[in-house]
């Protein structure tokens, strides 16, 4: 190794709200001299086989990830999304394959309904998104924003996501899924190391350390969580200090990602944020339900 490698760890194909096939993505990657892709595409296993046979073509390690769709109740007024990240979960694990299809299920019927709402005062229609649209990829809000974007009345994914699709909009609707504690539990069970996706994610700048939900992080704890993903370009770095240190505390390894969803499907670049080695060491170590891919000239572990 004359570099050090560039690892990152989170990335999404068509087979969710990503724009790029996982191998054209593998390629990219290549491209840009990262070294190993975390292909997590949002509640499917589905991208990895054609991820897994273009890094081995390319000579791109390869690691076999799900982003899961969960949430938790912070107070009685207090409920929000978290995406937890789950590498190497077994794909064929009954009760996880079973929630996933629950989940990707649900997205389907609330997506719809989002397009409904949104169809009463705006010209964009569920059958046009369809046709856009990889059959079976995990629907989310972006493929709305994409048609909203074809219809002239948003400039592209992220000034929807500011307006029509916040979730303070009047057209926002929550899909079904796991507790946060629930999703780390069977992300275990399936032989998987689970990871909080961009933690803290929307504290705002200026907020004390001490308003944060330190409890509900000790519950994910208890409940088997491996890592935090603390570099992120969405990770405030007001945020970043605490996590290092919780990370500490409790034994967690840490990683960097992109969160890449193709060009044009959010500014965050292949490559752009990094995992040390030892932190993919650690996450090798603590997970053994799927297969992992390193070409030869980059097996150090
Ligand atoms: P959903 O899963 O349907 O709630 O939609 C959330 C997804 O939309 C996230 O996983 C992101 O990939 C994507 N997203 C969120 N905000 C933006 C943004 N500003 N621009 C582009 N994509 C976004
Ligand atoms: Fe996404
Ligand atoms: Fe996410
Ligand atoms: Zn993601």
């Amino acid at each position: 190794m004359t570099h050090q490698p560039v690892l990152d760890l989170h990335t999404h194909s068509n087979r969710s709200d990503g724009l790029d096939t996982p191998a054209y993505l593998m390629q990219r990657a290549k491209r840009l001299g990262v070294d190993l892709i975390g292909l997590a595409d949002h509640d499917t296993t589905d991208g990895w086989a054609e991820g897994l046979a273009s890094a081995k073509q390319l000579g791109l390690g390869f690691l076999p990830a799900i982003e899961i769709s969960t949430h938790a109740v912070l107070s009685s007024k207090k409920r929000i999304s978290v995406h937890i990240l789950a590498y190497r979960p077994d794909p064929n694990h009954p009760k996880l394959v079973e929630e996933l299809a629950k989940t990707r299920e649900s997205r389907v019927g609330r997506a719809k309904r989002m397009v409904e709402l949104i169809s009463e005062d705006y010209p964009i229609s569920w059958e046009e998104i369809t046709q856009h649209i990889r059959p079976g990829s995990t629907v989310g809000r972006p493929a709305i924003a994409d048609a909203l974007a074809r219809a002239g009345i948003v400039k592209d994914r992220s000034a929807a996501f500011d307006t029509i699709l916040h979730k303070s909009s009047p057209y926002y609707i929550s899909e079904h899924s796991l507790s946060t504690t629930e999703a780390i539990e069977l992300a275990i069970e399936a032989g998987a190391a689970p990871v909080i996706a961009h933690p803290l994610m929307d504290f705002p700048a200026g907020k004390s350390t001490a308003d944060l939900p330190d409890t509900h992080f000790k519950e994910m704890v208890e409940a088997g969580l491996k890592g935090l993903e603390v570099y992120h370009r969405q990770v405030p770095k007001a945020a970043r200090e605490w996590l290092l240190d919780f990370a500490k505390n409790h034994n967690l390894f840490t990683t960097g990602s992109s969160d890449y969803h193709g060009v044009g499907g959010k500014v965050n670049e292949l490559g752009e944020n990094s995992t040390s080695v030892e932190d993919f060491r650690s996450l090798i170590a603590q997970s053994s339900g799927a297969d992992y891919y390193l070409p030869e000239e980059l097996d150090w572990l």
